[in-house]
């Protein structure tokens, strides 16, 4: 179980490995969170709880997996389907460290699935959800592993509890 500032951390060194740089700056009211190219940085609002930012955080270096070499939001692959992509692996990373993803994560999905499909949104995002698999496995596994190793020096001895017969 990780608290949101040692996931942050774990994140941003995420985006470093990408070349992106994380800052926290004053945004507009409607604005949480962006990410440029140009130059490369992820950009989090500085009025959110520190559940929210890092929310946002894991939502935009998801994209960086999943999109970066994808080219703008008119390429092939539909906004939509992206924005909810990156949730899904954002959601995951909260969930699997141990803090309870906000309800709005989903809505935020459902919305934007309503925009490729009026007719089924929550089964859209279900058969995302279903075929990331492995990238939400991947990201979650690497946040847990970065906090494991640089941040819990010694959680590697409390690992080593007795796991067979006679240890
Ligand atoms: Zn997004």
């Amino acid at each position: 179980m990780s608290d949101a500032r040692e996931i942050w951390i774990a994140l941003r060194h995420q985006a470093q490995l990408k070349g992106f740089r994380v800052l926290v700056r004053p945004m507009e009211p409607s604005a949480m969170a962006y990410c440029s190219y140009e130059p490369k940085e992820i950009v989090i609002s500085d009025r959110l709880d520190p559940i929210e930012a890092v929310s946002r955080l894991a939502h935009e270096v998801a994209h960086l997996h999943l999109h970066a070499d994808l080219g703008g939001p008119d390429d092939l692959q539909h906004q939509g389907i992206r924005e909810i992509e990156a949730e899904l692996v954002a959601y995951d990373v909260l969930q699997s460290n141990g803090i309870r993803p906000d309800d709005s994560m989903i809505r935020y999905m459902t919305s934007w699935a309503k925009t490729v499909t009026s007719q089924r949104p929550v089964e859209l995002v279900q058969a995302l959800a279903d075929s990331l698999v492995v990238e939400r496995r991947l990201l979650s596994t690497s946040v847990q592993s970065y906090v494991r190793a640089h941040l819990r020096p010694s959680a590697s001895v409390d690992d080593l509890g007795p796991d067979g017969p006679g240890l």
